[in-house]
């Protein structure tokens, strides 16, 4: 790219021959504003919310293996949007329950935001790109491990409150699809791509979608 005028919504850039394309590496912090709807024994909620995504990287992905072949540092401006999200909670307990640290809740956690941010459209009819994932180890709203899909669209249109009265028959879904995909330890069609080898993350993740699915 020769020029980016973020003003006059313009980039300016030339045709260049390589074998990977860019991707960009964001930031976004989410704030819970209002809760509108509640479901105390099944720990979820719906209501408005603040996202604020930076971009702090471009990553050069290459085509075919997805490898990432490089990266730069990019510096723009925060992107603020209000919309609406569902949320899913965990207690606190839950750690001692399934003996994890940390750490390793929060490659869980991204695992089971990524599967059902591509389960959830079949359910509610919507695009892939209708819908934001994100996983918080430590939500700023609560403290407790929470899982977060969100519109999209300021303002949101319903897809997410949509999902909070659908909750468990895609938490259902997901959970086939993780126990029924043939990879080891996690890969894109799941839970996504594997920090490792070990098949853990891929157990835990249906061990706390039936935690879920069991709540009333
Ligand atoms: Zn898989």
């Amino acid at each position: 790219m020769d020029e980016l005028d973020w003003e006059g919504r313009k980039a300016i850039v030339k045709e260049v021959d390589v074998d990977y394309f860019t991707d960009a590496e964001s930031k976004t912090d989410l704030k819970v504003l209002t809760v509108e709807r509640q479901d105390e024994p099944s720990m979820s909620g719906w209501g408005e919310i603040s996202l604020t995504t930076v971009t702090v990287l471009f990553k050069k992905v290459k085509f075919f293996t997805h490898e990432n072949v490089g990266s730069g540092k990019v510096s723009l401006p925060e992107i603020e949007m209000s919309t609406t999200s569902f949320w899913q909670e965990f207690p606190l307990e839950i750690y001692d329950q399934i003996n994890v640290d940390r750490e390793k809740m929060g490659e869980v956690l991204r695992g089971m935001a990524n599967c059902l941010g591509d389960i959830a459209p079949l359910y509610i009819l919507c695009d892939r790109k209708d819908i934001g994932s994100i996983s918080n180890v430590k939500a700023k709203f609560s403290e407790k491990p929470t899982l977060y899909l969100y519109d999209r669209v300021p303002g949101g249109v319903g897809f997410s409150e949509k999902i909070f009265t659908m909750k468990k028959e895609i938490y259902k879904a997901a959970r086939y699809l993780i126990k029924s995909c043939a990879c080891e330890a996690g890969c894109p069609s799941c839970i996504g791509p594997p920090p490792d080898n070990n098949p853990i993350r891929k157990n835990l993740a249906v061990i706390l979608f039936d935690y879920l699915i069991d709540l009333k």
